[in-house]
């Protein structure tokens, strides 16, 4: 985790980069990072785990990514949590929840993302959340903050 907000705070310097900081670790070794590049592309699939998943794919020679973890600052949004569970990435950790961090960060008023990963068919998956929790959503605009209309993500 530590390495996916050096990640983040490496992308908050970047013109076109968000700081959410992404590390997909197979193996005890890590075989993909990113961060998110949406505006740096452009590409609005480009979200932090996105990015690592394609590197890991392409690391694995393999779509699937079965006993391995996948490391995020942020809570997955929704994309993200599907897109783990296609690529049968195997745990899910992430720093800041939903709840710490502007609603902007997410695409739905009331759905809670980890719902698509506690109500998935598989039962290889683990989910842990709040992890440096702190840490993490020092990275983020807070629940109340007034967001700079040019910053705002998805309202
Ligand atoms: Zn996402």
């Amino acid at each position: 985790m530590r390495r996916a907000i050096a990640l983040a705070r490496e992308a908050d310097g970047k013109p076109g980069a968000s700081p959410i900081g992404c590390v997909i670790v197979c193996g005890e070794k890590i075989i993909a990072e990113g961060h998110n590049e949406v505006d740096l592309r452009p590409d609005p699939t480009a979200h932090a785990e996105i990015v690592a998943i394609r590197r890991a794919a392409e690391h694995l020679g393999s779509s699937e990514m079965r006993g391995a973890t996948l490391y995020s600052t942020l809570q997955p949004c929704g994309m993200c949590s599907m897109a783990s569970i296609w690529a049968k990435i195997g745990r899910i950790v992430y720093g800041a929840q939903r709840n710490r961090v502007h609603r902007m960060y997410f695409e739905d008023r009331h759905l809670d993302t980890m719902d698509f990963i506690t109500d998935a068919f598989r039962n290889d998956l683990t989910l842990t959340g709040g992890i440096l929790a702190k840490d993490c959503a020092a990275l983020y605009y807070k629940p109340d903050d007034d967001v700079p209309v040019e910053e705002q993500g998805n309202i």
